[in-house]
């Protein structure tokens, strides 16, 4: 036989806290509380199994649960003294809902199940308060018709306003017993009037039709909405619990209540909470009446002049004080209770643990490891990762009001307000006169750079997590919404049109990075606070990772910045970024659109000078630390002018027509540029440009090395590459090079020389290539990209599709498929280890700053994660809580 009722009350319970999955949070929590001798009102839990049994058998409840409820109701009987339906020893019950995970009020509850016409006398004489009783008695037929019946709460709320208006009343309060009795008549009148039958009388009746209803509400439209945010499977089903009921509005020396132990916004240690004298639950909910403060010392700061329940009632006060120590030293955590108090006797009625913003998390965390509650590692391993992205930047104050007209996708952290410009000309012009802008684009190209340097935030209307936008604002650290497509940029009328509202240049607007909203106007905004508690918990996650934490950086305010988020080197820096600045553009294409190799090198040659002071920079500021430099990547045509006047510019400074340039910019139009002439193929048709780069990095190299005292040794990175002939004959030219510093400046060049691995067949061949490659870095973009054959530009288009249909459950661009990509990592891993014993091995593709994606990391043993600035304390600490996992 299944046991579907597990039993709790008087000091004992059938269940335990580890019983979560069978017993629901509520419901493991209740067992754990009476196990620990704590006032717990008696009752039973229905099994989330028995649940699950209800939905795959049509709706049915299990033939044995009626037996079995039963004797959870003769439980309650035994230690309460008291029975459902006999109005000598009346029983009143609660018939809650309660899941694996909290799905706060997205479910049903039932209260004061038991009344009626003859029971509701009982509970007056009992409470000695007929006003009470009828009062109980209307709220259990509304809240009841609403649940079980399916009879809209507003057809009830409809005749208690009539009635308050006929009687002249404003509030509820002001109901007499005999006014609330008519108005009971009236309610069970329009129960019977819209559904054909009499409200339900019978106790047992009324029992099972509530344990129907919290079984149905699992599968309500809230439910399977909060599942779907929140990952929650719907196989989980809920548990109900069925509960004694006490009264926290039996009069003066009743109330109820709620409270944290420790500050949920701020992690103080101090019980901080709020209770309403004379009332139920659901009334400190509703918010109809100001609560008052649980401590004095929360009065005084709030400036309350309601008296505090340690001043009200002291006795109850102290023994909630203690339960609520006794708990958090029980559960290492802080807590979140409900409480009430009938007349003067303390109840608890639920703990769990509470939910905290990420500034609480890490101090509650960090001041319990420091009280020996928990150890360090587990301080660490309880801070969800991606929550730090909370206090690097600043964000929209929670209390703030959000005027939403549009969103997109989540792309950069943090929130940015500024005036609308469409143009990254304009967003130069309008910061350089000290306006603060937001750029707004269908989408940005490598030529947005400097417009996206002076936005405080970007806004995009098309493009996904990885697309130009996002990754660049990432590495800015800037916050950023992409691909908004509910959003229309009317480039002509130099309009943004959303939701029906036309905004123009200058108009101001909000982004939310960490929602993806976009909001009209200003909003409030808190900015980060990195010291204290946060430097606190970061060293022990530094003590406790084994993997390195790198950056993807190519400017000198991006590393910068990377080194005081403790960034331990650069695992990706992106040349091409470097060539979009001043005259740098002009001479990349003058280089690109020369027919001859002559031209190119004399082109190059503007150049090399700009990047050996770019690198020089970067080793300074990187100061011995490993500096990762990847050769030119992307397909050339990125850097082609576009409008007539920059042709005529460029023709201009290379003394040709602009209809030559006009026909080499088309000649080297691709049909599909991310497959075609770009990475390693650029260097093997133009070697040239690959020697300059590896010139300007060894010449910077030999500089840094003097400046500072230090060898420097760069690690030159050759994107791309899918044959070990392409890495040997790119290597080839670089060590060529290095070979002509050393006898150029006399001094000696060390250097490393490896590859990205970024395609199936580097990943399949990395064996061989390891022949070559000093070190190996996972480009997961480019991997995702062509493992899947899905373009990183165009799939958010489907992918939402895909998730929503439960094709896929995660983009893979933003955390790694493991069973597909990851397992190509993984074989490139032990091919490369296979060949070259402790080859490097690190990855910069966007997953370098995801948490699950560095867990994975971790399993497979890379050496280090590379990802953008802003992330480099996530993925510090999300290194440390895979290490941990690991053990
Ligand atoms: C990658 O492909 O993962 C990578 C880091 O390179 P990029 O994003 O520049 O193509
Ligand atoms: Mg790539």
């Amino acid at each position: 036989m299944t046991k579907w009722v597990y039993t709790f009350g008087d000091g004992a319970a059938e269940g335990r806290a580890g019983d979560r999955n069978l017993l629901g949070g509520k419901g493991a929590n209740l067992a754990e509380m009476c196990s620990l001798g704590l006032p717990v009102p008696p009752g039973f839990t229905i099994t989330t199994d028995a649940c699950n049994w209800y939905y795959e058998n049509g709706r049915a409840f299990p033939p044995d649960l009626e037996d079995q409820v039963g004797n959870g109701l003769e439980h309650i009987t035994a230690i309460a003294g008291r029975k459902l339906g006999d109005p000598e020893r009346l029983l009143l019950v609660s018939v809650r809902s309660g899941a694996r995970a909290s799905m706060p009020g997205m479910m049903d509850t039932v209260l004061n199940l038991g009344l009626n016409d003859v029971t509701v006398e009982a509970l007056a004489a009992d409470a000695g308060d007929a006003r009470f009783a009828y009062d109980s008695y209307r709220r259990f037929i509304q809240m009841y018709s609403d649940v079980v019946l399916g009879l809209d709460h507003e057809n009830f709320e409809e005749i208690l306003e009539d009635e308050k208006a006929r009687l002249g009343f404003d509030l509820d309060t002001e109901f007499s017993a005999d006014q609330w009795r008519h108005v009971v008549k009236l309610y069970k009148q329009k129960v019977e009037e819209e559904l054909g039958d009499p409200f339900p009388q019978a106790p047992q009746e009324q029992l099972w039709g509530a344990i129907g209803a919290v079984f149905r509400s699992w599968m309500n439209q809230r439910a399977i909405t909060y599942r779907r945010l929140h990952d929650i499977p719907e196989s989980w089903g809920t548990a109900v619990n069925v509960q004694a009921m006490v009264f926290g509005n039996m009069g003066e020396s009743s109330a109820t209540g709620v409270a944290f132990t420790r500050n949920p916004s701020t992690g103080e240690k101090a019980l901080y909470g709020e209770f309403l004298v004379n009332a139920q639950g659901e009334d400190v909910v509703a918010g109809i009446r100001t609560p008052q403060n649980i401590t004095e010392r929360a009065r005084i700061e709030a400036g309350s002049d309601k008296p505090s329940l340690q001043k009200l009632m002291p006795d109850a006060y102290q023994s909630f004080v203690s339960i609520c120590d006794k708990l958090e030293t029980h559960y290492r955590d802080m807590q979140d209770l409900e409480f009430t108090i009938e007349r003067g006797k303390l109840w608890m009625l639920q703990t769990r643990s509470g939910k905290r913003t990420a500034k609480a998390a890490i101090r509650v965390a960090v001041e319990m490891a420091k009280e020996g509650l928990i150890s360090k590692e587990e301080a660490v391993s309880r801070i969800d990762p991606a929550s730090l992205d909370q206090l690097l930047h600043p964000t929209i104050d929670p209390n703030a009001e959000r005027n939403v007209i549009g969103a997109g996708l989540p792309a950069s952290p943090g929130a940015a307000t500024g005036e609308i410009v469409f143009s990254s000309d304009e967003a130069e012009e309008m910061k350089a006169r000290g306006r603060k802008v937001l750029l707004v684009r269908v989408e940005t190209s490598p030529e947005d750079i400097h417009g996206m340097h002076a936005a405080e935030g970007i806004l995009t209307t098309r493009g996904g997590m990885t697309s130009h936008a996002a990754v660049v604002a990432r590495g800015m650290g800037k916050p950023c919404v992409s691909g908004a497509g509910s959003l229309r940029v009317d480039h002509r009328n130099g309009t943004l049109i959303a939701m029906g509202v036309t905004l123009k240049k200058g108009d101001v607007v909000t982004i939310d990075g960490g929602t993806g909203q976009v909001l009209k106007g200003a909003v409030p905004m808190l900015q980060p606070e990195l010291s204290g508690d946060f430097a606190t918990l970061m060293e022990w996650a530094d003590n406790i990772r084994r993997m390195k934490v790198r950056t993807n950086a190519e400017t000198p305010a991006d590393a910068r910045m990377a080194r005081s988020f403790g960034a331990e080197g650069i695992g990706l820096c992106r040349t091409e970024h470097m060539f979009f600045e001043g005259d740098r553009i002009v001479a990349m294409r003058e280089m690109i659109l020369a027919d001859t190799e002559d031209g190119r090198r004399a082109a190059l040659a503007k150049l090399l000078p700009m990047q050996r002071s770019d690198f020089l920079e970067l080793f300074e500021i990187m100061a011995g630390l490993p500096v990762t430099i990847r050769l030119l990547d992307p397909p050339l045509h990125e850097f082609l002018p576009k409008t007539d006047e920059e042709i005529a510019e460029v023709a201009a400074a290379m003394q040709v027509p602009p209809d030559k340039l006009r026909q080499r910019t088309e000649a080297l139009h691709e049909f599909n540029p991310m497959l075609g002439h770009r990475g390693c193929r650029l260097a093997v048709s133009y070697p040239e440009i690959a020697e300059m780069q590896a010139r300007a990095i060894f010449e910077a190299a030999v500089e840094a090395g003097r400046k500072t005292g230090d060898p420097v040794v760069p690690e030159v990175m050759v994107p791309l590459v899918g044959l070990k002939t392409e890495l040997d004959f790119v290597k080839a030219r670089i060590d060529e090079v290095a070979k002509s510093v050393i006898t150029e400046s006399g001094a000696p060049v060390e250097y490393l020389v490896g590859t990205m691995i970024e395609l199936p067949r580097a990943a399949i061949r990395a064996h061989v290539i390891a022949e070559t490659a000093e070190f190996f870095s996972f480009g997961t973009n480019d991997l995702t990209q062509t493992t899947f054959g899905i373009s990183r530009d165009d799939a958010t288009s489907f992918l939402e599709a895909y998730r929503k249909k439960g094709i896929i459950e995660q983009d893979p661009f933003v955390s790694i498929d493991v069973d597909g990509v990851g397992e190509l990592v993984r074989i490139a891993a032990e091919k490369g280890r296979a060949t070259r014993n402790g080859i490097k091995l690190g990855i910069c593709g966007e997953h370098g700053g995801d948490p699950a994606s560095i867990r994975f990391c971790e399993e497979v043993g890379l050496d280090y994660v590379s990802c953008s600035p802003f992330r480099v304390p996530i993925a510090r600490l999300a290194a440390a809580q895979a290490a941990v996992r690991k053990g």
